[in-house]
């Protein structure tokens, strides 16, 4: 029995989900999974902290062995989320955040039905754009790749639970926590821990 609460957060790139998810990590008691990429790393970001960054040949090795609790590839490069990790830490109670597509998140569904299915959605297509390019990271081509693609990933919505449209980005972080916060208010197992202790107390 897993104690920690697994939530996945997708939605097209630029949609702010890496800013959101940083953001309710260091507001909350919630881990952000670090992936495994074979993308280069955008200037200031750094290896073990925004990814593992790893030649194709060290993804494969790590997928051969069963290491990733689901991968894909996005935008031609390839992405993974390590098992031990993630697992190691809902054992220990801890909630985990994974940002990943949703190929990603519909093996997750699968192997993980637990899961709590987030999507981020921008305020238009104009901001979008706005924001993939102002970020600075990406070339001309992979600008259009991840627009062209974004469409397409939102047509997935009904896969999710909840979906989230980040417009003002302090709205949108308490509207996640607020998810969060709603989900450790579910009836559960562990509720009941609670009230055989009434009993015992009675
Ligand atoms: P994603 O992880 O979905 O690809 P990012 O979190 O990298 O997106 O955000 C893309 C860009 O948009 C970044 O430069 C980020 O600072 C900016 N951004 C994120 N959320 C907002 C927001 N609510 N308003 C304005 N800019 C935002
Ligand atoms: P970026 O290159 O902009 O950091 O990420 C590109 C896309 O890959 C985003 O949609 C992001 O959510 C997704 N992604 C990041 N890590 C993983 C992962 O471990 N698995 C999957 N399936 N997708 C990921």
């Amino acid at each position: 029995m897993y104690k920690g609460l697994l939530f996945v957060v997708s939605g097209p790139s630029g949609a702010g989900k890496g800013t959101i998810c940083k953001q309710l990590a260091k507001d909350s008691n919630i881990d952000l999974s670090v992936s495994m990429t074979t993308r280069d790393p955008r200037p200031f970001e750094k290896d073990g902290v925004s990814y593992y960054f790893v030649s194709e040949e060290e993804f494969f090795k790590v997928r051969d062995k069963g290491g990733f609790l689901e991968y894909a590839t996005v935008y031609g490069k390839h992405y993974g989320t390590p098992k031990d990790a993630v697992m190691k830490k809902l054992e220990m109670g801890r909630d985990v955040v994974l940002e990943i597509d949703i190929q990603g998140a519909l093996q997750i569904r699968k192997n993980y039905p637990a899961g709590i299915f987030i999507f981020i959605l921008p305020p238009s297509m104009s901001e979008l754009r706005k924001r993939i390019t102002g970020r600075g990271s990406e070339s001309e081509e992979s600008i259009n790749l991840r627009l062209g693609e974004a469409l397409k990933e939102v047509s997935y919505i009904d896969k999710y639970d909840y979906c989230v449209v980040n417009g003002d980005l302090s709205e949108a972080v308490s509207r996640v926590a607020a998810i969060v916060k709603a989900e450790h208010s579910r009836v559960s197992e562990s509720i009941y821990e609670l009230i055989e202790q009434y009993r015992k107390e009675l």
